[in-house]
């Protein structure tokens, strides 16, 4: 095992999508991230994953900085939000799409699940996409759209590793990092994904894209977070060797389970930083009760 370097003063942040209020999970993963920040003597940023502006209202990003606040959490202004940034994906699709990696796709879910040849899923338990618009002619694709149709732009997922592949001898790493900051290689799978959806139809951007132009954009050099989302790190991985964008660090942190063991879920409003608030809960309280006193 060796200690992981990076050039440069180390930044990290905290990437809540406020579609609910912040609840004991967040305050596990903002607490590891600022404490790592404060152990590295880095910066540590905030951003708001509001590219669903429905579900994602202002309201309630702000009462997540509130709570931030509250557990004693300092970051550095501006605050990032996604939903200002559309911009930024715009000009990452289009150099993908430049670079034919994209392919629009109008199936809709009941369609993807009609085709599908096999039980797997990807790793967020979606059927994996059967290929429906891979190849469609120009004139099908002109057709669809000239009805208004709407449509996500897809991940050539066999033609990005072909390109990865003919640009590197190297396979896909990616660098984790323990709680005591020991490194090791990982080897990235993006393919368990298939043909992953990087615009999708409601909103101009998705998750995947968004973060990896963000932590780019914002000169992240450790991501930490929860083991959620260990597996969309294969994926982030191959949007930033396609896009040319540098490979932070990451540390994927435990999650907080609910009484049955399951990962505790927004839905899970008793155990909101709010209300635990309004109960009085102090900020040590947390800290005990998520294990980090
Ligand atoms: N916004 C994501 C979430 O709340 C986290 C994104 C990230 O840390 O990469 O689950």
């Amino acid at each position: 095992m060796t200690r992981a370097v990076v050039a440069g003063r180390p930044a990290l942040r905290f990437a809540p999508s406020p579609n609910g209020a912040l609840h004991l999970g967040h305050a596990l993963s903002a607490l590891i991230g600022f404490e790592m920040s404060r152990r590295l003597g880095g910066r540590f940023l905030v951003r708001v994953e509001d590219i669903d502006q429905v579900r994602c209202p202002r309201h309630l990003a702000e009462a997540a900085l509130t709570d931030l606040g509250w557990l004693g959490i300092a970051w550095e202004e501006p605050v990032r939000y996604q939903s200002a940034h559309f911009a930024d994906y715009a000009e990452a699709i289009h150099r993908l799409e430049a670079m034919g990696f994209l392919y629009p796709c109008f199936a809709t879910r009941a369609e993807i699940a009609a085709a599908a040849r096999t039980a797997e899923t990807d790793p967020d338990g979606a059927p994996l996409y059967p290929g429906i618009w891979r190849h469609a002619s120009a004139r099908r694709i002109a057709a669809h759209k000239s009805r208004g149709e709407p449509f996500a732009l897809r991940l050539d997922m066999a033609r990005a590793l072909d390109a990865v592949r003919s640009r590197s001898t190297d396979p896909l790493f990616f660098t984790a990092l323990d709680a005591d900051l020991h490194a090791r290689s990982v080897l990235a799978d993006p393919a368990r994904w298939g043909d992953v959806v990087l615009v999708r139809k409601d909103t101009p951007t998705s998750y995947h894209l968004s973060v990896v132009v963000d932590d780019a954009r914002q000169g992240i050099t450790h991501v930490t977070r929860g083991l959620d989302l260990l597996a969309a790190t294969d994926l982030h991985r191959l949007l930033q060797v396609l896009l040319d964008l540098p490979a932070p660090l990451y540390h994927h942190h435990r999650l907080l389970t609910d009484d049955t063991g399951r990962k505790l879920a927004k839905s899970a409003g008793d155990t909101s930083l709010d209300r635990l608030r309004a109960q009085g809960w102090s900020p040590g309280d947390v800290r005990r009760h998520i294990g980090l006193a």
